[in-house]
């Protein structure tokens, strides 16, 4: 069966030698599993591609770029199928689907891992903590390695080790053209810089990889939540202790809805709270005295906070945010005044549905003390990300959600220099892509895009065009 294309139709005879020539499969509509293999994770991107190549390995991505380069197709590129923006699928085109590629080789004497570009950071977790290894992973396990590390990636280790990027020590990288390269600090270096969150601009990424950590097994963890009457005095007083904070600890403020969840008294279900989540990567024991002032930034409605293992903190929010329902999420770097706090709580106040939420992630630390110029994520001086989040189990009334959260973030951005992180957003607009970069990095980024995809083979993606584009 011959199948349309955004571009023309595609003969079976094409898609024969294309699959003929692959370890893995190919996808396309009419399969059993079609339906399965073009959803991603954000249910506000329904779309049909021609076909989902299912790549096994990196002859398989090779194969694929140069297919959609000879039939001139649509292309999008597919880890682990979080892109909030759903960069991920695509109307009529290409996916190429990296997401059976889960191999992983720790080198534990050099503290060293590669990844395949497929793994989540449930898996890469899985294997590295069979060493008590770990690199700043994503806080919801299911979160691909690869669109994160690509985008810069925030987690819990982020003020002791910096964000996943700051940890990639090389990737190989199939580029528009069909050549598989190593990108380190030797080779391709200004390649290697734009990887460290400049997105998935230049080439289809194969394998990470990532410097390691001693983490774990076990850490200190988890969430308190306190009434919303509280909700200043928390933040302000959180914002007060962030200055002092050992770089083992890094902390979360999330303004939300409480769940129905048996640790939560009944009287609170469905009302708003704030709860603050934080990791100390270090020693319970050791950990104990830098986490106590969290307790006491007001009275908690629930302590959550104790000695767990890394995996399960990695995992901790993972019921919370399953596949399947609408997404919108815009951000914002920000220095919280009291100004900014004001605008932060006067936005929460008017979230739409129970799971829109407005959440503060406190940076500083490891993260702060790598030069600007080092990678393409050059955010280093704000204080505070604070990511608004509009999410609803269905589409009705969705629209007016992400309007919600786009106002939110209106006001609460103008408390910082305007730039966003480009993974936490909805948003491809080319105004939002170039505010999430000061002027030299971006241009920066474009040379390396002249140089590693002048066509803008891959523009899926919070796209930096290049200069033939424009
Ligand atoms: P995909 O949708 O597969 O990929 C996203 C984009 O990245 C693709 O469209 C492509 O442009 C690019 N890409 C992916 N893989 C490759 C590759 N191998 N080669 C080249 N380009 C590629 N971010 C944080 O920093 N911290 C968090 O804690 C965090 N938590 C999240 C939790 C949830 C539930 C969700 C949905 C997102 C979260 N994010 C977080 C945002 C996340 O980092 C981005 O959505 C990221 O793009 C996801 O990567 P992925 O591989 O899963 O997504």
């Amino acid at each position: 069966m011959s199948i349309d294309t955004a571009k023309g139709v595609l003969g079976d005879a094409t898609i024969a030698e294309l699959e003929a020539g692959l370890r893995g499969t190919v996808v396309r509509p009419g399969d059993a599993s079609y339906d399965q293999a073009r959803t991603v994770w954000n249910a506000a991107h329904d779309k049909h591609p021609a076909l989902v190549v299912r790549c096994a390995g990196t002859a398989d991505v090779i194969r694929a770029v140069e297919f959609a380069r000879s039939q001139d197709l649509l292309v999008a590129v597919r880890g682990g199928a979080h892109s909030i923006a759903g960069f991920s699928t695509c109307e009529g085109g290409i996916v190429i689907d990296l997401s059976p590629m889960k191999g992983a080789v720790v080198d534990h004497a050099r503290r060293r891992v590669v990844a395949q570009a497929g793994m989540t950071w449930g898996e890469l977790d899985h294997e590295t903590q069979a060493f008590d290894l770990a690199v700043t992973g994503g806080l919801v396990s299911s979160t691909g390695i690869s669109g994160f590390t690509l985008g810069g990636g925030v987690g819990w280790l982020l003020r002791r080790h910096g964000l996943a990027s700051d940890n990639l020590t090389a990737a190989e990288v199939v580029t528009a053209d069909g050549r598989v390269l190593r990108a380190d600090a030797q080779q391709h270096p200004e390649l290697f810089w734009a990887l460290r969150g400049g997105g998935g601009n230049f080439g289809v990424v194969t394998s990470l990889e990532y410097q390691l950590h001693p983490v774990g097994p076990q850490v200190l963890a988890g969430l308190i939540f306190y009434p919303l009457d509280q909700a200043r005095q928390v933040i302000t007083r959180w914002r007060e202790l962030t200055a002092g904070m050992p770089d083992e600890l890094t902390t979360l403020v999330v303004l939300t809805t409480a769940p129905p969840l048996p640790f939560l008294p009944q009287e609170v279900h469905g009302t708003r709270v704030v709860a603050l989540a934080g990791m100390y990567a270090g020693t319970p024991a050791a950990g104990e005295a830098a986490v106590e002032p969290l307790r006491q930034l007001g009275t908690p409605i629930a302590d959550l906070m104790g000695p767990m293992p890394y995996t399960a903190m990695q995992s901790l929010l993972d019921p919370l945010w399953t596949a399947g329902a609408h997404n919108y999420f815009t951000s914002a770097f920000i220095e919280p005044s009291d100004a900014a706090i004001d605008a932060v709580l006067r936005n929460h106040g008017t979230t739409p549905t129970p799971f829109s939420e407005v959440h503060l992630h406190q940076l500083g630390g490891a993260f702060a003390r790598v030069p600007a110029e080092a990678t393409a994520f050059s955010q280093r001086e704000a204080s505070v990300l604070c990511n608004v989040i509009a999410r609803s189990p269905d589409a009705a009334g969705f629209d007016g959600h992400v309007a919600w959260a786009r106002q939110a973030r209106t006001e609460i951005a103008r408390h910082g220099r305007g730039a966003m992180y480009v993974n936490f957003t909805g948003d491809a607009a080319e105004d939002k892509v170039r505010a999430s970069y000061p002027d030299a990095v971006h241009e920066r980024l474009v040379r390396v895009k002249d140089t590693y995809d002048p066509t803008n083979l891959f523009r899926l993606n919070q796209n930096i065009r290049p200069s033939s584009a424009r």
